[in-house]
């Protein structure tokens, strides 16, 4: 590992670190915010692009932290306009973004709360490469900032839907969530942020009474604990764990929910799998006796609260060659599965994935370095 690699990240420092670390380098506390605006508010990483600083500030700077948290490999276009960013971390671990521009309220960037993924879904991609790297706060915000210095656009919204498990890395998601919603962060509504999940019972707890009004999408698939443990071997398998979570989450949090269906040819994709798929976003298996549900129960219902059932987007499956025995639905049947659920009077959404033509739609992510 180099020099410059084991200094810590300019970009991981708090505003309270950061005023400290300024301190220390004997510079007035005030300079603090200046840098943290230019780093988070205007997405400038390197110390020598701060130009209303003074010089030695900024040497200061550059020679104690390291202002480089990715290094940016290539990128690809696709014919829809999303871009693809290719960056690594540690040398050779893997992380990947997609900006997608074209959205009724702007631009999203999809971005990668790990490198790899170590829960080893059957239908991802991601999750052949194992767990590469957990990846810190100014690393996962060091993907919007250099996706939209590289792209010329500015981001509307934050998916943490690419590589990795959000839940995974609470700890970072935390950090990013505080500076994105931080007023001396992008001062952005909580709204604007979506974790996806495979779905972890506690980390979800935590989650709804830690982020206010952040969105959360849960990628269900497969509406049978014995599916979800033979294709998700690592996520929680128990639907009825999964309701309490959902129930919890919706009664304290206040955040969107939607739950991730990837129709998959034979294998989630019959009339029974919708019958139990609008079972479950009724939340019909929660358990009512549970702690956590008569804990939730105590909450105020939060203002503008989602109505049941929870809204579903079904996902048109994108193959991967390492995993052929996943097919994706035919187009007839999607549109079946989608008139199966409204017909019960489940909102519901087919969704198509963006950026196929260049490997970033869902479960595409996974680039290998040499
Ligand atoms: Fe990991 Fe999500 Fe892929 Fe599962 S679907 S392997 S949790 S990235």
């Amino acid at each position: 590992m180099s020099e410059q690699a084991r200094q810590p990240l300019l970009l991981d420092l708090s505003l309270a670190q950061l005023e400290r670390a300024v301190v220390d380098l004997g510079q007035p506390a005030y300079r603090a915010r200046q840098v943290y605006h230019w780093l988070h508010q205007r997405g400038v990483l390197d110390p020598q692009g701060m130009t209303d600083l003074p010089a030695t500030i900024r040497e200061q700077l550059a020679a104690n932290y390291d202002c480089q948290p990715l290094r940016f490999r290539t990128q690809a276009v696709s014919a829809d306009g999303s871009i693809k960013y290719l960056w690594t971390v540690a040398d050779t671990a893997p992380v990947e973004a997609v900006l997608m521009p074209g959205f009724d309220y702007g631009t999203a960037l999809c971005a990668s709360s790990q490198s790899g993924c170590g829960f080893g879904c059957g239908f991802c991609q991601t999750g052949r490469l194992g767990l590469r790297a957990q990846l810190s706060a100014g690393q996962i915000l060091a993907q919007l900032y250099d996706a939209e210095s590289r792209g010329g656009m500015t981001a509307d919204r934050l998916v943490l839907m690419g590589m990795g498990e959000p839940l995974a890395n609470l700890r970072s998601v935390r950090q990013v969530v505080a500076v994105l919603t931080g007023a001396e962060g992008r001062d952005w509504s909580a709204r604007r942020i979506t974790v996806s999940t495979v779905g972890l019972y506690k980390p979800l707890v935590e989650l709804a009474n830690t982020f206010p009004r952040v969105n959360l999408a849960l990628s269900l698939h497969f509406t049978s604990a014995e599916k979800r443990r033979k294709h998700m071997p690592k996520a929680e398998p128990r639907l009825e764990r999964l309701a309490d979570a959902l129930f919890n989450y919706r009664r304290v949090n206040g955040g969107k929910l939607t739950i991730e269906y990837a129709l998959l040819d034979g294998l989630n994709d019959r009339d029974r799998d919708a019958r139990r798929l609008a079972q479950f976003a009724r939340l019909a298996d929660i358990d009512r006796e549970s702690e956590l549900i008569q804990q939730a129960l105590e909450y105020p219902v939060p203002p503008r609260q989602q109505p049941l059932p929870l809204h579903v987007n079904l996902i048109t499956y994108n193959p991967i060659p390492a995993a052929p025995q996943y097919r994706p639905t035919d187009e007839r049947r999607v549109s079946e599965f989608a008139r199966l659920l409204s017909d019960a009077e489940v909102p519901v959404t087919v969704r198509r994935s963006r950026g196929a033509d260049i490997a970033a739609a869902c479960g595409q992510l996974g680039s290998e370095i040499a």
